[in-house]
């Protein structure tokens, strides 16, 4: 066994360290928090409200009456992939639905209420920092709920996880609340329509405030594109590492209540503090540029989408080529990975696209500096530390044939260089 192996066996089987155990969560529960409101407070140029006020209590409750009606007031029968507890979480599957009314919704209410747009940006400070009280009450609530008994409760206790850990990390991964699940509520109906809802906010803001700004239009159409994909795919997300691996806990529950709102909305919050000017050609160049980014990503997904399907399919017009992952010694469930198409010229092209989008949609406001780059530069850093969570996940479940998949397609991200 070489050395490397040797090490991540070990890590497996040892206490955690002190970084792992105390450091890592104190320094997103403490210092994320920090550095987010003093990026929001910095840049802003039209509010100097700090504080929790009336309106933002009340854009909290909408936002959680909203997302929470989409999924308690219809049957919730879709079903998501058994997880390794045994349980079959059970989901709503009127994403898309759900994106189509929220859209509605907010653009009447800021062409009917030309105030809304202006109360709501010049409190997003206030907003933000009552999603965040809000959302450590929440996973405080959703630690003591599930700390007596959960899933892996042993482990964790052999292993000696601290309490600090353990309320970062999360302990179930799908507890429910008034009869909805907690992650599709968090992270779909509140964190990702959030993002929609305020960045067509502010673009009104902008508007009112200052005519049409090309910046700003063309960055909310690509985030706008981006977003209703998501809502299109919103079932296929409950396959995904967020759904399937992590635990409803700080890091993810926190996350998609407080820094997805916070942080994802950040470049049409820094244009609408801050106009950018861009001529109209560059505006065009840029929107066809970022639509190119969001169709290759979709294209990357689909084929595995596809692939996962039909094993059989076609794709750039071959017969799909995959690993045949036998699990003949192991027992196990047979299954494959795709070698064809994108996933052979490296294991995650669709973060390539994904990050080039975020350039794309970042750099109208390149006359302004960097600062509205800030959600470029952690979305690189969110998809690096995701592939190597996802491939400690795939070296789990596909074992040697992960690491034959690797040896053919070394590339992760970038063919040829990362
Ligand atoms: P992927 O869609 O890349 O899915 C990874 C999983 O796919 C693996 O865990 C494995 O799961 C399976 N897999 C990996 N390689 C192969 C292969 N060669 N053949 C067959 N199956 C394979 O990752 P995500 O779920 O993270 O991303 C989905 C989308 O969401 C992407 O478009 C991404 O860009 C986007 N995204 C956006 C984020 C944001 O914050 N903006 C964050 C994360 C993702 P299995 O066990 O099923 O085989």
């Amino acid at each position: 066994m070489d050395k490397k192996k040797e090490k991540k066996m070990d890590d497996k089987t040892s206490p955690p360290t002190m970084y792992k155990n105390i450091g890592a969560p104190l320094l997103f529960i403490i210092i994320v928090p920090i550095i987010l409101f003093y990026i929001l407070k910095k840049s802003t140029t039209v509010s100097q409200n700090i504080f929790p006020n009336w309106t933002s209590i009340v854009v909290l409750l909408v936002f959680l009456l909203w997302g929470y009606g989409s999924l308690r007031l219809f049957p919730q029968n879709f079903e998501g992939p058994k997880n390794v507890d045994g349980s079959i979480p059970k989901y709503q599957g009127n994403g898309f639905r759900f994106w189509i009314a929220s859209m509605i919704v907010v653009v009447l209410v800021c062409l009917k209420w030309k105030k809304v747009p202006e109360m709501v940006t010049t409190n997003f400070i206030p907003i933000m920092m009552t999603f965040n009280i809000f959302g450590l009450l929440f996973v405080g609530y959703l630690y003591f709920a599930g700390r007596k008994e959960y899933w892996g409760k042993e482990e964790d206790d052999k292993k000696g996880y601290s309490t600090l850990f353990r309320f970062y990390r999360g302990l179930e991964f799908h507890p429910r609340i008034g009869g909805v699940d907690i992650k599709q509520l968090t992270n779909c109906r509140f964190g990702m329509i959030f993002w929609q809802v305020i960045i067509i906010i502010f673009a009104f803001f902008s508007y009112y405030s200052g005519g049409v700004n090309i910046a700003m239009w063309v960055t909310v159409v690509l985030q706008t594109i981006y977003i209703a994909k998501f809502f299109w795919w919103e079932t296929g997300y409950f396959n995904t590492l967020d759904i399937t691996l992590d635990r409803a806990g700080y890091y993810i529950c926190w996350g998609c209540l407080v820094f997805l709102p916070a942080f994802y909305t950040f470049t049409c919050y820094y244009l609408a503090n801050n106009p950018s000017i861009i001529s109209g050609f560059m505006g065009v160049v840029i929107l066809l540029l970022g639509c190119w980014f969001i169709w290759m990503n979709y294209k990357v997904d689909k084929e595995k989408e596809d692939f996962k399907a039909n094993p059989d399919c076609k794709i750039w017009g071959k017969k799909a080529a995959f690993l045949n992952c036998d699990f003949k010694e192991e027992g196990k469930k047979p299954s494959k990975l795709l070698v064809s198409g994108w996933w052979g010229k490296s294991r995650h092209m669709n973060y390539t696209y994904e990050i080039g989008l975020s350039g794309c949609w970042s750099a109208v406001g390149a006359p302004l500096g960097i600062a509205p780059f800030a959600y470029l530069g952690y979305i690189i850093a969110l998809l690096v530390h995701r592939i190597y969570r996802d491939e400690d996940k795939c070296r789990v479940k596909y074992g040697k044939y992960w690491d034959e998949y690797c040896k053919r397609v070394p590339a992760r991200l970038i063919p040829g260089i990362f």
